[in-house]
């Protein structure tokens, strides 16, 4: 076990980081965070901040010379750098896992070989790919192999002739064209695991999005308990098959009442943010006590729970001096604000979000809808 007040390292350095700062502090650890922005909203709250880039030899000697662990809140840290550290202390996820979630080639391949179902797809390294793959995959949507996050670097493709273009605008990067599903709807299923391979699984919860970036969750999902039952197994098998240590996220399609796997996130997810507020132990508390080998929290909902992004598209649609009147929220009971501090709000940046509780999510999500809505 490591226990406090050992220092902790985080790669990334967003809220995802910021919670984990939160967590490990209120248990006494210290934390460095990595990130290259030297606004970081988590390198602003921890006990130093690496402001450099992911591949710097001397930070990441750093991070090896004076933490116990280290572990990322974003899939898109060079595994490379993951493997280098791996050299000297452990990294929770692996740099094997993360290099797996960050390229959606390798995900698929992972899910196909374990016969996990996954939507149809072709890899897509050149135009005559396209021009060869099945027809079955149209109207599709073709994603770029990596750095693809909140529905960036994906495009719905009508036809052949459209994934040409898309392909085209993608400047040649490897690529996966991917059968549009009629979705049912969306799940996720949060679930942590610790180096003796003990397992705490949250809730399932029911994903709502918008223009590919997630928008509500609602939870628990309103599915039949044998759905939560096949999800869990499903997940607990993959963190097994991966010897998966830290908090994962698997997000699931539901396509004609049948359960089809979208990807995997090594990481807390923005969709488990419920239990930050409806649970015992949070996703960040949970981060924290897997990657150091402590006894794992209890994942149970206190309340049933309802979360709302809250997006940069707000602050536009006030105009730039404008700042959503956050007073119509806080009077809301049984309604908790966070805001992540980000300095600059951008469409479709995850500035916060809150979170409703209450006994029945059809009324919370009316209820957070209509909150949501009033701030413009
Ligand atoms: P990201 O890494 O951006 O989260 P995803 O592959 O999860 O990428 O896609 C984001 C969202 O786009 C999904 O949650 C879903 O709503 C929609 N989407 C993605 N792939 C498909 C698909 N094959 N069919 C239908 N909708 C999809
Ligand atoms: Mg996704």
């Amino acid at each position: 076990m490591i226990l406090p007040p050992a220092k902790l390292g985080m790669l990334g350095g967003g809220q995802l980081g910021r919670y984990f700062v939160m967590a490990a502090h209120e248990l006494g650890y210290g934390v460095i965070v990595l990130d290259p922005d030297p606004d970081s909203v988590a390198g602003r709250i921890a006990d130093e901040h690496l402001v450099a880039s992911y591949e710097d030899e001397e930070a990441l000697m750093q991070l090896a010379r004076s933490c116990q662990v280290v572990t990322t809140e974003f899939e898109n840290v060079p595994a490379s750098s993951l493997a280098r550290l791996e050299a000297y202390l452990p990294v929770r996820p692996s740099a094997r896992i993360v290099e797996i979630c960050q390229d959606r080639l390798l995900e698929k391949a992972f899910f196909a070989m374990q016969g996990l179902p996954h939507a149809p797809f072709a890899v897509i390294r050149s135009e005559a790919d396209i021009m060869k793959a099945d027809p079955g995959l149209f109207p599709g949507i073709l994603k770029v192999a990596r750095f693809g996050y909140d529905g960036k670097g994906q495009i719905a493709v009508q036809d052949r002739e459209a994934a040409l273009d898309a392909f085209l605008n993608y400047e040649g990067a490897l690529c996966i064209l991917e059968r549009k599903l009629h979705l049912d709807s969306e799940v996720s299923m949060i679930l942590a695991r610790d180096p003796s391979g003990n397992c705490a699984v949250y809730p399932l919860v029911e994903n709502r999005h918008r223009d590919g970036i997630l928008d509500f969750s609602l939870v628990p999902a309103a599915l039949p308990t044998e759905f939560a039952e096949e999800v869990q197994r499903m997940a607990l098998g993959i963190a097994e098959r991966l010897s998966y240590v830290g908090v994962m996220a698997i997000e699931f399609f539901i396509v004609g009442g049948k359960l089809c796997l979208n990807e995997l996130a090594p990481r807390p997810h923005n969709s488990g943010h419920f239990s930050l507020d409806a649970c015992i132990t949070s996703q960040f508390e949970q981060q924290v006590r897997a990657v150091c080998g402590l006894p794992l929290g209890s994942a149970e909902l206190l309340s049933n729970a309802a979360m709302f992004n809250l997006l940069g598209d707000l602050w536009f649609r006030l105009g730039q001096a404008g700042e959503p009147d956050w007073a119509r929220l806080l009077v809301v009971e049984g309604l908790k604000l966070h805001l992540y501090g980000k300095k600059k709000a951008r469409p479709g940046r995850k500035m916060g979000h809150f979170t409703l509780l209450g006994k029945d999510c059809k009324d919370l999500s009316m209820a957070g809808r209509k909150v949501r809505g009033g701030l413009v």
